[in-house]
Parts: structure tokens; C-alpha cells; sequence
């Protein structure tokens, strides 16, 4: 359900071939081949965490031996550091953890990556390995587009998991003449399984495509954004989800990293900012710097222009209204 949310609203709106990889507790799995989702004749397709990538592995919760989430699911990471520390290496996740070291938390493992903890780094490296491996078969399979990764471990540690991912597809002989897939992070958080679940339920009612999370937006008489019948009157943004907010702080001409940080809420694929007069309107550098690092599209116009393009757009968006 997750990767049918992002496919629809999120990370993936563009592909129409993902290969979805959640790491959380488990290692959760979906597949989008030509944009219809893989079930497989009895619904129990893309079980990409009881793919088996060891014949000497350990024992997966399924039965078998070797399966991807016997590696890299957290309930594996979490096995492998509790049998480290029992053989009597030390580690930080001790402290992290407190007393409850059978219970480690995607968000200790992040603690204990970025204070470099050896025991923590060879573990997760391990796991990320094995994603890794995964990946290339997976590549050889379905040629995706893209590989797509959520769930709680991505959220905490994602960074050096998708890279290990990205290098073991870039590595592979087998693919060097063709391109890479590109490898990316869910966009929706929390939300892209209940997302997914809401886009089951319209494909199966045909709807899907003509539903759209964002207003179409108009101009009032007064040459003031109309949304959803709804003069704005002032300074509001829609951000990424669709929900009309008003910004944290209040924006001068000048819009600073904060500011932007609150804009960008959500995960939009671009913003517009729609103002009276753009020219009285600059982002600061370090604005620049976080729109660059996200990849986000950002464009400044004349209120109608922006909310004609805003309209126009079927990218993940949001809009600033500056008043
Ligand atoms: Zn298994």
C-alpha cells in the first residue's frame, strides 16, 4: 500500500515501473510494473523481504533460511547487535537504548550511525549490503525505473542505505551499457500506506487520475487567490498535502531557510511563490541551498501566472500566496 501511495501522490508520480523496498520492523515489498500494481495469482506477490539472497543465512520468522528480512529487517539488525553485545562487544546503542536493548528503535540505530559506532556501522552495513544485492536482482527482474524505499529504518538511517543500494546497482557488469535506476526515498512519511489503501479503493472505482488532492485555484474580483471559494486575505500557503496554512513565521521580502523549511512542509516536487510584485520578493542563499538539495522547483511570479501554473501542474506542489 505504501508504494501504491507514493505512487500516486509521492516519490513516484513520476515512474510508471518502481520497485518498492519498505526496511522496518520486517522488510515490506510492492511492485509497479507499467503502472499496474504486481498481486500475483493469489494476492502474495512482491514478498521482496522473503527473497532469498543467502542459502546459509539465518532463519527468517517465514520458515526459510537467508531471506532478505532475515538480514536486514529490524528485528535482524536487532538480533545481530543483541548476540555482539552478548559475546561481550561494547557499543553505544547501550546507553542509546537505556535498559531495553531487546527494543532498538529505527531512531537509536540513527544515533549510534551518526556517532559512528562500530558495532552499529557493521551491522547496518551489512544490512544494507544485502538490500543491495537485492536491488540487483530485483534490477534484472523488472528494469524498474526507479527503486523506491520507506518505512521506519529508511526514515532513520536512509541515507546510507539507499547509497549502498545506488552503488551496488551502479557496480553491476551486467547493467553497465544501460542506466541506473534512479534510487529514492518515500516522500509521504507515515502517510503513504493509508494513501496507498485510499488509491486501492478509487482505481477500483475507476476514479483514480480525475481525484486530486489540490484545489483548482482562481482569482478573486478583487485580484486576491480564491481557494476553494475562499478569499485569501493573507499571507497563506497551500503546502504539499493540500492543506491552506499560514506561515510559522511572518515573511518579509526576504525569505530565509526557515521560512522556506515551513514552505516545503511535506515534500512538494515544486513551489511557486505568487506575489503582487515578484521583484520585491529574493530568497537568501541558504533558502537556494535547501530548495537545491531537495530538488524542489521553485518559481516566483505574478499572482494569475503562478495560480494558472499551479493549476497547470500535476507534480506534488504547493504555492505561497505573499499578500
Ligand atoms: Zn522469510
Amino acid at each position: 500500500m505504501g508504494v501504491l501511495g507514493e505512487c500516486w501522490l509521492g516519490a513516484g508520480k513520476k515512474a510508471a515501473n518502481i520497485v518498492g523496498i519498505f526496511p522496518g520492523t520486517g522488510v515490506g515489498g510492492g511492485i509497479i510494473i507499467h503502472g499496474e500494481f504486481l498481486t500475483g495469482a493469489q494476492g502474495a506477490a512482491a514478498e521482496i523481504g522473503h527473497m532469498q539472497i543467502d542459502p546459509n543465512g539465518p532463519l527468517c520468522t517465514c520458515g526459510n533460511t537467508g531471506c532478505l528480512e532475515a538480514s536486514a529487517g529490524r528485528w535482524a539488525i536487532e538480533r545481530d547487535i543483541c548476540a555482539a553485545l552478548k559475546s561481550g562487544e561494547k557499543s553505544l546503542i547501550t546507553k542509546i537504548a537505556g535498559n531495553n536493548i531487546q527494543q532498538i528503535k529505527s531512531s537509536m540505530l540513527a544515533k549510534a550511525l551518526t556517532a559512528k559506532d562500530p558495532l552499529v556501522t557493521r551491522i547496518m552495513t551489512q544490512a544494507a549490503n544485502a538490500i543491495g544485492r537485492a536491488c540487483v536482482s530485483l534490477n534484472h527482474i523488472f528494469n524498474p525505473d526507479m527503486f523506491l524505499f520507506g518505512g521506519g529504518v529508511i526514515e532513520a538511517c536512509g541515507d546510507m542505505i539507499l547509497n549502498t543500494a545506488e552503488k551496488a546497482l551502479k557496480n553491476d557488469p551486467f547493467f553497465k551499457q544501460l542506466k541506473t535506476p534512479r534510487v529514492v526515498a518515500s516522500k509521504l512519511g507515515d502517510d503513504a500506506t493509508m494513501l496507498g489503501a485510499a488509491a486501492m479503493a478509487i482505481k477500483k472505482t475507476h476514479t483514480l487520475g480525475k481525484i486530486s488532492l489540490y484545489p483548482t485555484l482562481r482569482l478573486s474580483p478583487s485580484k486576491k487567490p480564491l481557494v476553494k471559494g475562499k478569499v485569501i486575505s493573507k499571507t497563506s500557503f497551500l503546502r504539499a498535502d493540500g492543506k491552506l496554512k499560514e506561515p510559522k513565521e511572518t515573511l518579509s521580502g526576504k525569505i530565509g531557510q526557515n521560512e522556506i523549511e515551513d514552505l516545503i512542509r511535506k515534500s512538494p516536487d515544486v513551489l511557486w511563490i505568487a506575489a503582487r510584485s515578484p521583484k520585491t520578493i529574493t530568497l537568501t542563499p541558504k533558502a537556494n541551498g535547501v530548495l537545491k538539495k531537495k530538488k524542489i522547483a521553485c518559481a516566483i511570479l505574478p499572482t494569475a501566472k503562478a495560480l494558472a501554473a499551479y493549476n497547470a501542474s500535476t507534480d506534488r506542489k504547493a504555492i505561497l500566496f505573499y499578500l
